[in-house]
């Protein structure tokens, strides 16, 4: 009996400690410790022992069950620990390979020289205003004295959504909507997107950006006029550069003007990016008309002022030696990447 018993401990040792899975293991503990496992037989059958033997091998059978359960619980947190390790085996992130690229985005070239031109205007006082790009007619034509005969108000030159009601062909309207809220002084740059229905060519696109400005006080001069675009030119296109004002007429300023400066590329001596002339046109600007005052309820001769409009786009072509407007458009990286 004692020998049975030292065989069964031997043998259940060897085949707990080799068993590879939990499958395994349940399967011996049931062999050994079951209902009608090996040692349960053994402890059962002690009855039929003589009287001497029994605390013997009763003893040394409870020591081989102890034993057992013992390695049984072992083997089960050694196997519990390995399917860990490989779990994290598996999910661990290999350090060693390459990292993905993440390209910073860059600022759009139109968007980088709205920002430069708003500092300029900023640091002169002026404050940023906004507004809708769906606009009234009234706000877009009447309340700028642009009669209804205009030609810009056809429906073949401005995208209207139903009779009264169209894409702002021009940043303007924002001036009126903020003269009929506030009171002067007023000081303000307007930049926005502009839509025509213009044919798209390199110059020319049905979606642009204009920037507006406005001066509104009491005994306001062409001369202030002069200084602020001045300072802004040279701010833009270098400290050295002159102007000139060319007359010209604009329904919502009197007098009106173009203002140009001396080419920055050849300093006014002729090139292809003055077409020769030494000269280029930046923007068109002028004294408010009375007529704009008078609709929005100020008193022209108590107020008055300047405003003046430039094209982003038109600008940046220029300062970037850009020679066609899509390029802006075209979400060419190629061309987009180098700003
Ligand atoms: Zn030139």
């Amino acid at each position: 009996m004692k020998e049975t018993l030292e065989k069964l401990k031997e043998t259940s040792i060897d085949l707990i400690k080799n068993a590879v899975n939990f499958d395994e293991l349940e399967k011996l503990r049931v062999r050994y410790l079951g209902k009608k496992g090996e040692l349960t037989t053994v402890l059962k059958g002690l009855g039929k022992l003589p009287k001497e033997e029994k605390p013997i091998i009763g003893k040394l059978a409870n020591i081989v069950k102890l034993e057992i359960t013992d390695l049984l619980d072992e083997k089960i947190q050694t196997l519990e620990k390995k399917k860990l390790e490989e779990k994290i085996m598996k999910e661990s992130i290999d350090i060693t390979l390459p990292g993905r690229r993440l390209d910073p985005g860059r600022i759009h070239p139109i968007t980088k020289i709205l920002m430069e031109i708003k500092e300029v205007f900023v640091g002169l006082g002026f404050a940023v205003v906004e507004g809708p790009d769906v606009e009234t007619e009234y706000y877009n034509f009447e309340a700028l004295n642009i009669p209804v005969d205009h030609p810009s108000r056809e429906m073949w030159d401005s995208f209207y959504f139903k009779p009264g009601l169209l894409l702002r062909s021009h940043t303007s309207p924002v001036q009126v909507r903020v003269m009929e809220k506030q009171k002067p002084p007023i000081k303000i740059i307007v930049p926005g997107k502009c839509y025509r229905r213009d044919s798209v060519d390199a110059t020319h696109h049905w979606m642009f950006h204009q920037l507006e400005g406005l001066l509104i006080d009491e005994r306001v001069t062409f001369a202030d006029l002069k200084g602020v675009l001045l300072e802004f030119a040279r701010r833009i296109f270098g400290k050295e550069r002159r102007a000139k004002f060319i007359p010209s007429y604009f329904p919502f300023t009197e007098p009106s003007a173009e203002m140009a400066i001396d080419c920055f590329a050849c300093n006014g001596k002729g090139c292809n990016i003055c077409k020769q002339s030494g000269w280029i046109e930046i923007l068109g600007a002028g004294m408010v008309n009375p007529k704009v005052l008078k609709a929005v309820g100020y008193d022209p001769e108590i107020y008055n002022g300047f405003a003046f409009g430039l094209g982003p786009d038109r600008i940046a072509m220029l300062k970037y030696r850009i020679n066609d407007i899509r390029l802006f458009y075209d979400n060419d990286l190629r061309f987009l990447e180098q700003f």
